[in-house]
Protein backbone atom coordinates (compact mmCIF):
# COMPACT_ATOMS: atom_id res chain seq x y z
CA UNK A 1 0.00 0.00 0.00
CA UNK A 2 1.31 3.45 -1.14
CA UNK A 3 0.10 6.23 1.24
CA UNK A 4 0.59 9.60 -0.16
CA UNK A 5 -0.45 12.87 1.31
CA UNK A 6 0.69 16.44 0.80
CA UNK A 7 3.07 17.21 3.49
CA UNK A 8 5.07 20.47 3.27
CA UNK A 9 6.42 20.02 6.91
CA UNK A 10 6.53 17.28 9.52
CA UNK A 11 8.03 17.01 13.04
CA UNK A 12 8.86 13.46 14.10
CA UNK A 13 9.75 13.46 17.44
CA UNK A 14 11.83 10.27 18.65
CA UNK A 15 13.05 10.31 14.76
CA UNK A 16 16.33 9.31 15.79
CA UNK A 17 15.02 6.04 16.89
CA UNK A 18 14.27 2.59 15.27
CA UNK A 19 10.30 3.47 13.38
CA UNK A 20 10.64 6.65 13.66
CA UNK A 21 13.91 6.62 11.60
CA UNK A 22 11.71 4.47 9.03
CA UNK A 23 9.40 7.29 9.01
CA UNK A 24 11.91 10.01 8.46
CA UNK A 25 13.38 7.89 5.73
CA UNK A 26 9.64 7.51 4.08
CA UNK A 27 8.85 10.86 4.93
CA UNK A 28 12.12 12.26 2.93
CA UNK A 29 10.62 10.35 0.21
CA UNK A 30 7.84 11.48 -0.35
CA UNK A 31 9.50 15.18 -0.71
CA UNK A 32 8.21 16.39 2.93
CA UNK A 33 10.64 18.66 4.86
CA UNK A 34 11.50 16.73 8.33
CA UNK A 35 12.70 17.97 11.22
CA UNK A 36 13.40 15.09 13.32
CA UNK A 37 13.92 15.68 17.15
CA UNK A 38 15.94 13.44 19.27
CA UNK A 39 17.97 13.64 22.28
CA UNK A 40 19.48 10.23 21.55
CA UNK A 41 18.22 8.34 25.01
CA UNK A 42 17.68 4.84 23.36
CA UNK A 43 18.20 6.07 19.61
CA UNK A 44 21.40 6.94 17.19
CA UNK A 45 22.36 9.79 15.18
CA UNK A 46 23.99 6.71 13.00
CA UNK A 47 19.85 5.42 12.04
CA UNK A 48 19.43 8.49 10.27
CA UNK A 49 23.29 8.96 8.66
CA UNK A 50 21.90 8.26 5.10
CA UNK A 51 19.33 10.97 5.28
CA UNK A 52 21.92 13.49 6.19
CA UNK A 53 22.55 14.54 2.24
CA UNK A 54 18.70 15.79 2.04
CA UNK A 55 18.75 19.61 2.34
CA UNK A 56 14.92 19.28 3.67
CA UNK A 57 16.08 17.19 6.44
CA UNK A 58 17.39 18.65 9.62
CA UNK A 59 18.26 16.48 12.61
CA UNK A 60 18.43 18.47 15.66
CA UNK A 61 19.17 17.66 19.35
CA UNK A 62 15.64 18.17 21.84
CA UNK A 63 14.83 16.70 25.24
CA UNK A 64 10.90 16.63 24.56
CA UNK A 65 10.29 17.00 27.91
CA UNK A 66 12.30 20.56 28.47
CA UNK A 67 10.26 21.97 25.48
CA UNK A 68 9.62 21.67 21.53
CA UNK A 69 10.08 24.18 19.20
CA UNK A 70 11.45 24.43 15.53
CA UNK A 71 11.28 27.48 12.97
CA UNK A 72 8.35 27.88 10.46
CA UNK A 73 4.85 26.17 9.48
CA UNK A 74 4.31 22.75 10.45
CA UNK A 75 1.78 20.10 8.99
CA UNK A 76 2.20 17.56 11.22
CA UNK A 77 3.68 16.60 14.06
CA UNK A 78 4.35 12.72 14.40
CA UNK A 79 5.23 11.91 18.10
CA UNK A 80 7.43 8.67 18.90
CA UNK A 81 9.78 9.99 21.67
CA UNK A 82 9.74 7.73 24.42
CA UNK A 83 12.08 4.62 25.68
CA UNK A 84 10.12 1.61 24.30
CA UNK A 85 12.04 -1.34 25.23
CA UNK A 86 10.91 -3.38 28.71
CA UNK A 87 14.71 -3.22 29.11
CA UNK A 88 15.29 0.23 28.53
CA UNK A 89 11.71 1.82 30.22
CA UNK A 90 12.74 0.06 33.26
CA UNK A 91 16.07 1.27 33.47
CA UNK A 92 15.02 4.40 32.71
CA UNK A 93 11.94 4.83 34.31
CA UNK A 94 11.54 8.84 35.06
CA UNK A 95 12.59 9.82 32.29
CA UNK A 96 9.71 7.41 30.11
CA UNK A 97 7.46 8.64 32.52
CA UNK A 98 8.19 12.46 31.39
CA UNK A 99 8.63 11.41 27.75
CA UNK A 100 4.92 10.25 28.07
CA UNK A 101 3.51 13.24 30.18
CA UNK A 102 5.65 16.14 29.45
CA UNK A 103 6.93 15.20 26.27
CA UNK A 104 3.68 14.57 25.27
CA UNK A 105 1.88 18.01 26.61
CA UNK A 106 5.26 19.92 24.80
CA UNK A 107 4.35 18.06 21.70
CA UNK A 108 0.77 18.88 21.22
CA UNK A 109 1.40 22.56 22.31
CA UNK A 110 3.81 22.27 19.48
CA UNK A 111 1.03 21.06 17.47
CA UNK A 112 -1.53 23.54 18.92
CA UNK A 113 1.00 26.61 17.56
CA UNK A 114 1.33 25.63 14.39
CA UNK A 115 -2.21 24.41 13.77
CA UNK A 116 -0.75 21.09 12.71
CA UNK A 117 -2.61 17.44 12.79
CA UNK A 118 -0.40 15.40 15.80
CA UNK A 119 -0.21 12.05 15.80
CA UNK A 120 0.43 10.00 19.19
CA UNK A 121 2.76 6.59 19.09
CA UNK A 122 0.78 4.72 21.60
CA UNK A 123 0.90 0.99 22.14
CA UNK A 124 -0.64 -2.49 22.73
CA UNK A 125 0.71 -1.79 26.72
CA UNK A 126 -2.31 0.05 27.42
CA UNK A 127 -4.47 -2.62 27.55
CA UNK A 128 -1.78 -4.27 30.03
CA UNK A 129 -1.94 -7.78 30.78
CA UNK A 130 -5.29 -8.33 28.76
CA UNK A 131 -8.98 -9.66 30.02
CA UNK A 132 -10.27 -9.65 26.26
CA UNK A 133 -8.22 -10.96 23.08
CA UNK A 134 -8.05 -10.10 20.30
CA UNK A 135 -7.59 -6.31 21.49
CA UNK A 136 -10.86 -4.43 20.15
CA UNK A 137 -10.10 -0.27 20.45
CA UNK A 138 -13.24 -0.04 23.13
CA UNK A 139 -11.35 -2.53 25.43
CA UNK A 140 -10.18 -0.18 28.34
CA UNK A 141 -7.27 -2.48 29.38
CA UNK A 142 -6.06 -4.35 32.85
CA UNK A 143 -3.33 -2.83 33.75
CA UNK A 144 -1.72 -2.58 37.14
CA UNK A 145 -1.07 1.20 37.88
CA UNK A 146 1.96 0.45 40.23
CA UNK A 147 3.92 -2.28 39.11
CA UNK A 148 7.44 -1.43 37.55
CA UNK A 149 5.65 -1.42 33.74
CA UNK A 150 3.19 0.97 34.63
CA UNK A 151 5.98 3.80 33.79
CA UNK A 152 5.41 3.31 30.31
CA UNK A 153 1.53 1.60 30.70
CA UNK A 154 0.59 4.46 32.59
CA UNK A 155 2.59 7.18 30.88
CA UNK A 156 1.03 6.27 27.37
CA UNK A 157 -2.53 6.26 29.10
CA UNK A 158 -1.89 9.48 30.83
CA UNK A 159 -0.76 10.77 27.05
CA UNK A 160 -3.82 9.16 25.51
CA UNK A 161 -6.07 11.61 27.56
CA UNK A 162 -4.00 14.47 27.06
CA UNK A 163 -4.36 14.32 23.53
CA UNK A 164 -8.27 13.38 23.92
CA UNK A 165 -8.47 16.50 25.91
CA UNK A 166 -6.75 19.09 23.72
CA UNK A 167 -9.19 17.32 20.60
CA UNK A 168 -12.44 17.87 22.49
CA UNK A 169 -11.55 20.98 23.25
CA UNK A 170 -10.60 21.83 19.83
CA UNK A 171 -7.31 22.59 20.06
CA UNK A 172 -5.57 20.15 17.96
CA UNK A 173 -6.78 17.72 15.58
CA UNK A 174 -5.25 14.80 16.50
CA UNK A 175 -5.21 10.36 15.98
CA UNK A 176 -3.94 8.11 18.62
CA UNK A 177 -2.28 4.92 17.09
CA UNK A 178 -1.64 2.05 19.80
CA UNK A 179 1.49 0.10 17.83
CA UNK A 180 1.51 -3.72 18.57
CA UNK A 181 4.96 -5.24 18.66
CA UNK A 182 7.14 -4.20 16.02
CA UNK A 183 10.34 -5.78 14.67
CA UNK A 184 12.51 -4.78 11.62
CA UNK A 185 16.34 -3.22 10.54
CA UNK A 186 17.79 -0.63 13.09
CA UNK A 187 16.31 -2.12 16.35
CA UNK A 188 19.14 -2.20 18.66
CA UNK A 189 20.69 -5.57 19.28
CA UNK A 190 20.77 -5.13 23.14
CA UNK A 191 17.61 -3.26 23.69
CA UNK A 192 16.33 -6.32 25.37
CA UNK A 193 13.31 -7.06 22.85
CA UNK A 194 12.79 -10.67 22.28
CA UNK A 195 13.17 -10.03 18.40
CA UNK A 196 16.58 -8.64 18.14
CA UNK A 197 17.68 -11.03 21.33
CA UNK A 198 16.93 -13.99 20.12
CA UNK A 199 18.29 -13.28 16.46
CA UNK A 200 21.73 -11.59 17.85
CA UNK A 201 21.81 -15.02 20.26
CA UNK A 202 21.10 -16.96 17.39
CA UNK A 203 23.67 -15.96 15.41
CA UNK A 204 26.23 -15.71 17.98
CA UNK A 205 25.66 -19.39 18.50
CA UNK A 206 24.44 -18.83 22.39
CA UNK A 207 21.18 -19.97 23.97
CA UNK A 208 18.27 -18.31 23.29
CA UNK A 209 16.51 -17.20 26.79
CA UNK A 210 13.28 -17.96 26.69
CA UNK A 211 10.96 -16.19 29.18
CA UNK A 212 8.78 -18.08 31.47
CA UNK A 213 7.29 -21.01 29.84
CA UNK A 214 7.63 -19.35 26.15
CA UNK A 215 3.34 -19.94 25.62
CA UNK A 216 3.07 -16.10 25.87
CA UNK A 217 2.09 -14.60 22.71
CA UNK A 218 2.72 -11.59 21.13
CA UNK A 219 1.61 -10.65 17.09
CA UNK A 220 4.63 -9.11 15.41
CA UNK A 221 4.18 -6.57 12.66
CA UNK A 222 7.35 -6.01 10.45
CA UNK A 223 8.16 -1.95 10.36
CA UNK A 224 7.62 -1.19 6.99
CA UNK A 225 3.65 -2.04 7.60
CA UNK A 226 3.76 -0.52 11.13
CA UNK A 227 5.23 2.88 9.09
CA UNK A 228 2.30 2.19 6.25
CA UNK A 229 -0.38 2.37 9.24
CA UNK A 230 1.08 5.27 10.54
CA UNK A 231 1.01 7.56 7.85
CA UNK A 232 -2.37 5.94 6.92
CA UNK A 233 -3.66 7.08 10.08
CA UNK A 234 -1.85 10.62 9.91
CA UNK A 235 -3.60 11.22 6.53
CA UNK A 236 -7.12 10.28 8.26
CA UNK A 237 -9.70 12.72 9.75
CA UNK A 238 -9.70 10.05 12.12
CA UNK A 239 -9.44 10.45 16.00
CA UNK A 240 -8.19 7.15 16.74
CA UNK A 241 -7.64 5.20 19.01
CA UNK A 242 -6.73 2.82 16.12
CA UNK A 243 -4.71 -0.40 16.40
CA UNK A 244 -1.70 -0.75 14.14
CA UNK A 245 -0.06 -4.17 14.49
CA UNK A 246 -0.09 -7.68 12.48
CA UNK A 247 -3.01 -10.03 13.60
CA UNK A 248 -0.53 -12.91 13.27
CA UNK A 249 0.27 -14.13 16.25
CA UNK A 250 2.60 -16.70 17.91
CA UNK A 251 3.95 -18.35 21.43
CA UNK A 252 7.37 -16.80 21.81
CA UNK A 253 9.04 -20.06 22.09
CA UNK A 254 7.76 -20.44 18.69
CA UNK A 255 8.97 -17.23 17.71
CA UNK A 256 12.39 -18.55 19.21
CA UNK A 257 12.49 -21.37 17.49
CA UNK A 258 11.15 -20.05 13.58
CA UNK A 259 14.26 -17.60 14.43
CA UNK A 260 16.74 -20.50 15.11
CA UNK A 261 15.23 -22.34 11.87
CA UNK A 262 15.79 -18.84 9.68
CA UNK A 263 19.67 -18.67 11.13
CA UNK A 264 20.02 -22.21 10.63
CA UNK A 265 21.35 -21.78 14.27
CA UNK A 266 22.76 -24.05 16.82
CA UNK A 267 21.94 -22.71 19.63
CA UNK A 268 19.98 -24.19 22.61
CA UNK A 269 16.72 -22.60 23.91
CA UNK A 270 16.88 -21.66 27.71
CA UNK A 271 14.34 -20.91 30.09
CA UNK A 272 14.60 -17.73 32.09
CA UNK A 273 12.35 -16.00 34.84
CA UNK A 274 9.93 -13.72 33.14
CA UNK A 275 9.53 -10.45 33.80
CA UNK A 276 6.71 -8.65 36.69
CA UNK A 277 3.54 -8.33 34.91
CA UNK A 278 4.27 -9.68 31.97
CA UNK A 279 1.26 -9.59 29.50
CA UNK A 280 0.00 -13.46 28.87
CA UNK A 281 -1.37 -12.66 25.49
CA UNK A 282 -1.41 -10.15 22.55
CA UNK A 283 -3.36 -9.59 19.42
CA UNK A 284 -5.04 -6.35 18.07
CA UNK A 285 -8.31 -6.58 16.84
CA UNK A 286 -7.47 -4.85 13.20
CA UNK A 287 -10.57 -4.61 11.89
CA UNK A 288 -10.99 -0.59 12.56
CA UNK A 289 -7.91 -0.05 10.24
CA UNK A 290 -9.12 -1.80 7.70
CA UNK A 291 -12.06 0.04 7.63
CA UNK A 292 -11.50 3.47 7.87
CA UNK A 293 -8.08 3.46 6.71
CA UNK A 294 -7.84 0.46 4.24
CA UNK A 295 -4.84 -0.38 5.92
CA UNK A 296 -3.41 -3.77 6.78
CA UNK A 297 -0.44 -5.11 7.40
CA UNK A 298 1.34 -7.07 4.48
CA UNK A 299 4.45 -8.94 5.23
CA UNK A 300 4.33 -12.40 6.88
CA UNK A 301 6.56 -13.17 10.04
CA UNK A 302 8.98 -15.51 7.86
CA UNK A 303 9.25 -12.95 5.41
CA UNK A 304 9.93 -10.08 8.07
CA UNK A 305 12.10 -12.17 9.88
CA UNK A 306 14.57 -13.06 7.19
CA UNK A 307 14.94 -9.53 6.35
CA UNK A 308 15.64 -8.63 9.50
CA UNK A 309 17.83 -11.40 9.94
CA UNK A 310 19.84 -10.82 7.02
CA UNK A 311 20.03 -7.38 7.88
CA UNK A 312 21.00 -7.94 11.37
CA UNK A 313 23.73 -10.88 10.33
CA UNK A 314 25.12 -7.76 7.54
CA UNK A 315 25.76 -5.33 10.61
CA UNK A 316 27.68 -8.24 12.25
CA UNK A 317 29.81 -8.70 9.70
CA UNK A 318 30.12 -5.28 9.53
CA UNK A 319 31.04 -4.48 13.30
CA UNK A 320 33.66 -7.26 12.53
CA UNK A 321 35.43 -5.69 9.83
CA UNK A 322 35.60 -2.52 11.69
CA UNK A 323 37.31 -4.69 14.87
CA UNK A 324 39.94 -6.03 12.35
CA UNK A 325 41.20 -1.80 11.37
CA UNK A 326 43.54 -0.66 13.60
CA UNK A 327 41.79 2.18 15.21
CA UNK A 328 43.94 4.86 13.92
CA UNK A 329 42.57 3.80 10.49
CA UNK A 330 38.95 3.20 11.18
CA UNK A 331 36.33 5.93 10.48
CA UNK A 332 35.20 7.99 13.11
CA UNK A 333 31.93 6.74 14.75
CA UNK A 334 29.44 9.04 16.08
CA UNK A 335 30.63 8.07 19.83
CA UNK A 336 33.68 9.18 18.71
CA UNK A 337 31.87 12.86 18.48
CA UNK A 338 28.44 13.06 19.66
CA UNK A 339 27.63 16.34 17.30
CA UNK A 340 27.93 13.99 14.28
CA UNK A 341 24.87 15.17 12.39
CA UNK A 342 23.04 16.73 14.84
CA UNK A 343 21.77 20.57 14.97
CA UNK A 344 21.71 21.76 18.35
P1 LIG B 1 13.22 3.58 20.20
O1 LIG B 1 13.71 3.50 21.59
O2 LIG B 1 14.07 3.00 19.12
O3 LIG B 1 12.89 5.08 19.78
C1 LIG B 1 12.49 6.04 20.70
C2 LIG B 1 13.22 7.34 20.36
O4 LIG B 1 12.77 8.38 21.24
C3 LIG B 1 14.74 7.23 20.55
O5 LIG B 1 15.41 7.73 19.42
C4 LIG B 1 15.01 8.08 21.79
O6 LIG B 1 16.29 8.61 21.81
C5 LIG B 1 13.91 9.11 21.67
N1 LIG B 1 13.58 9.74 22.94
C6 LIG B 1 13.29 9.17 24.13
N2 LIG B 1 13.06 10.11 25.07
C7 LIG B 1 13.20 11.31 24.46
C8 LIG B 1 13.11 12.65 24.89
N3 LIG B 1 12.83 12.97 26.17
N4 LIG B 1 13.33 13.65 23.99
C9 LIG B 1 13.63 13.36 22.71
N5 LIG B 1 13.73 12.10 22.24
C10 LIG B 1 13.54 11.08 23.11
O7 LIG B 1 11.78 2.89 20.21
P2 LIG B 1 10.79 2.52 19.02
O8 LIG B 1 10.54 1.08 19.07
O9 LIG B 1 11.23 3.14 17.75
O10 LIG B 1 9.46 3.24 19.53
C11 LIG B 1 9.08 4.51 19.05
C12 LIG B 1 7.71 4.88 19.60
O11 LIG B 1 6.74 3.90 19.21
C13 LIG B 1 7.65 4.97 21.12
O12 LIG B 1 6.84 6.05 21.49
C14 LIG B 1 7.00 3.66 21.52
O13 LIG B 1 6.28 3.80 22.73
C15 LIG B 1 6.07 3.41 20.35
N6 LIG B 1 5.80 1.97 20.22
C16 LIG B 1 6.76 1.13 19.69
C17 LIG B 1 6.49 -0.24 19.62
C18 LIG B 1 7.46 -1.23 19.04
O14 LIG B 1 7.16 -2.42 19.03
N7 LIG B 1 8.60 -0.83 18.52
C19 LIG B 1 5.26 -0.74 20.10
C20 LIG B 1 4.36 0.17 20.65
C21 LIG B 1 4.63 1.51 20.70
N1 LIG C 1 11.18 -12.29 25.97
C1 LIG C 1 11.88 -13.48 26.08
N2 LIG C 1 13.23 -13.46 26.01
C2 LIG C 1 13.93 -12.30 25.81
C3 LIG C 1 13.23 -11.09 25.66
C4 LIG C 1 11.85 -11.12 25.75
O1 LIG C 1 11.28 -14.53 26.24
O2 LIG C 1 15.18 -12.37 25.75
C5 LIG C 1 9.72 -12.32 26.07
C6 LIG C 1 9.12 -11.30 27.03
O3 LIG C 1 9.13 -11.84 28.35
C7 LIG C 1 7.72 -11.14 26.47
C8 LIG C 1 7.93 -11.31 24.98
O4 LIG C 1 9.17 -11.99 24.81
O5 LIG C 1 6.90 -12.18 26.95
C9 LIG C 1 7.98 -10.00 24.22
O6 LIG C 1 8.91 -9.18 24.87
P1 LIG C 1 9.44 -7.82 24.23
O7 LIG C 1 10.40 -7.24 25.22
O8 LIG C 1 9.89 -8.04 22.85
O9 LIG C 1 8.14 -6.90 24.11
P2 LIG C 1 6.88 -6.63 25.06
O10 LIG C 1 5.74 -7.21 24.31
O11 LIG C 1 7.07 -7.29 26.38
O12 LIG C 1 6.84 -5.16 25.16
Amino acid sequence: MVVQQDLDCVVVTGGAGFIGSHLCERLCESGAKVWCLDNMLTGAADNVAHLASNLDFHLTYCDVTAGIDVPGPVDLVLHLASPASPVDYLRLPVQTLKAGSLGTLHALDLAARKGARFLLASTSEVYGDPLLHPQPEDYWGNVNPVGPRSVYDEAKRFAEALTATYRRGGSVDSVIVRIFNTYGPRMRSHDGRAVPTFIRQALAGEPLTVAGDGLQTRSLCYVDDTVNGILAAAASGHPGPLNIGNPEEMTVLDLARHVRRLTRSNSSIVFVESAVDDPKVRCPDTSLGRDVLDWRPQVPASEGLARTIAWFAGQAAEDARTRAVPSSEAAPGPEDDASVGVDS
